[in-house]
């Protein structure tokens, strides 16, 4: 599609962000909502619906709804109901899904997403509403019956609605990136889209340019990952434009995403798709949010990753960068700050994490909660460089793997490898000069001019070390001894 041809028009993006909260229970029973069971292990006759069983509401997901309300700045909700959405969807066993229509758990609010280029903007929330999950179908290859596993049936969710205010895929996949390291922070969601655990559609419309209502809006599903989400939009806006510009008009329409193709394809138009026939569930109570409730669930919000920022950047004196890049994931701004309580070089801290520790982490494929090297002993690691003991190399190269596999202390452990810088003048000196003698000729172009042969000579004092040289002291000597 010609920039010239997309330029003629407006595009409008809203996002409907379901997260599967990590309770312990489902959301209107106690039945288990441990993943990985064997199929319909997970349910009770209040999951399945029989006649004569009644839901009661899991008092810690609409805790977990509050605290995403919170952290979003919406209003929350005091009294709520929840509702009946009709449809029938054979692994819904009931007919009907509970979720909420007009009383939301959190109204409003906003979350600011950062682009490429470091830019901020605010994106409007419309809602966030409690519901339950569906079972999954499964349909095997080969086979005339489809199967029910009925475990994720009421597994409770978050429905995350924005407002119709995006305008771009990168922002739309900036948002979701932002919601996942929100969940996370709130432990409330392990926020894995390519596990189902956060899932997005997409609305998509477009318009011409400066015009004021709103095209038909397109509704894409089943995108796996933040990359699909993006990739769907952009192959979706380029989709419309081509109809509109061929004088066709956009239907309203749910499409499918295949993300081996990247095209999306229709699945039903606006015209089949149900009329829900919402009304108040009359099996559960209204809902009653009091002050103290309240107050003590703000009270248990965890700093957020923008105070975090602030702190990192404020308190600890790192650069803008550093922050970012710590604050990104939760366990790595926790294991900052639990190593900052050792050392007061919290920049060196900063390069180790993001330096030689992600460097092994990455290589093993290792979150850093699974990092068996306790914060102290990061420190310690730490003030072994600092002191001029390892040179930066060895540490990061030789004593960072040992140190993970030995409850041994850090400094004994690196005099035990044999490990410790070398920062005896003399010792060096005999290195030095033996260096020299090596390389007469090179001597004689350094002395008449070739001063970058200066690196040559720390290079080959270094490696005849073994690495353990100051190179500092190595530099000072040769320098000495050249001129
Ligand atoms: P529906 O009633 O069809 O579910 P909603 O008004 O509840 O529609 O909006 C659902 C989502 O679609 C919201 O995220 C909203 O921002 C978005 N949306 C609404 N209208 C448009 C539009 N014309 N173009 C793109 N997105 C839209
Ligand atoms: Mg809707």
């Amino acid at each position: 599609m010609e920039d010239r041809v997309k330029a003629k028009y407006d595009v409008i993006i809203g996002l409907e962000v379901h997260a599967q909260l990590n309770t312990q229970s489902k959301i209107f029973n106690s039945d288990s909502t441990a993943f990985g069971n064997k199929p319909n292990a997970n349910i009770s006759e209040i999951t399945l619906a029989h006649p004569g069983t009644l839901p009661k509401l899991n008092k810690k997901a609409l805790e977990y709804a509050i605290k995403m309300g919170l952290a979003c700045q919406s209003t929350i909700s005091r009294e709520m109901i929840f509702d009946r959405k009709n449809y029938f969807y054979p692994d819904s066993p009931k007919g009907y899904q509970i979720t909420q229509d007009r009383t939301p758990v959190c109204v409003g609010g906003q979350l600011v997403i950062t682009k490429s280029t470091g830019e901020k903007r605010a994106i409007q929330l419309n809602r966030i509403h409690l519901e339950e999950d569906a079972g999954k179908s499964i349909h095997l290859d080969g086979e005339e019956d489809s199967l029910i596993d009925f475990n994720r049936s009421g597994v409770p969710l978050i429905e995350i609605v924005t407002e119709p205010v995006i305008h771009t895929s990168e922002n739309a996949q900036a948002l979701l990136t932002e919601i996942r390291r929100l969940v996370r922070y709130l432990e409330i969601c392990d926020g894995n889209m390519e596990e189902g655990s956060l899932r997005c559609d997409a609305n998509i419309s477009i318009m011409p340019k400066g015009a004021t209502e709103f095209g038909k809006k397109v509704e894409i599903k089943n995108m796996n990952s933040i990359k699909s989400v993006g990739k769907a939009i952009d192959f979706e806006i380029d989709r419309q434009i081509g109809l509109v510009e061929k004088g066709v008009s956009i239907a309203s329409e749910t499409r499918d995403f295949n993300a081996e193709t990247g095209v999306t394809t229709g699945m039903r138009t606006k015209e089949e798709l149900n009329d829900y026939r919402y009304f108040p569930d009359p099996d559960l109570s209204p809902v009653h949010v009091s002050e103290e409730w309240l107050a003590e669930i703000e009270a248990q919000m965890p700093a957020m990753p923008w105070e975090l920022l602030n702190k990192f950047i404020g308190e600890y004196g790192l650069p803008e960068y550093d922050a970012n890049v710590l604050i990104d994931d939760k366990n790595t701004a926790v294991y900052f700050q639990d190593v900052c309580k050792y050392t007061h070089n919290f920049k060196a801290v900063s390069n180790w994490l993001m330096g030689p520790v992600k460097s092994y982490l990455n290589e093993k494929g290792l979150d850093i909660t699974a990092l068996k090297l306790s914060p102290e002993k990061l420190a310690e690691l730490i003030s072994l460089v600092e002191d001029n003991k390892v040179s930066f190399s060895i540490a990061s190269q030789r004593l960072l793997p040992a140190l993970v596999n030995t409850e041994k202390p850090v400094a004994a452990l690196a005099k035990e490898l044999n490990l410790i810088q070398v920062s005896d003048v003399r010792a060096i000196e005999e290195i030095v000069v033996n260096v020299l003698d090596a390389y007469p000729d090179k001597v004689k172009a350094y002395r008449s001019g070739k001063k970058g042969l200066l690196g040559m000579f720390v290079g080959e004092v270094m490696k005849r070390s073994k690495g353990k040289a100051d190179p500092k002291i190595a530099n000072e000597l040769l320098i000495n001894k050249l001129s």
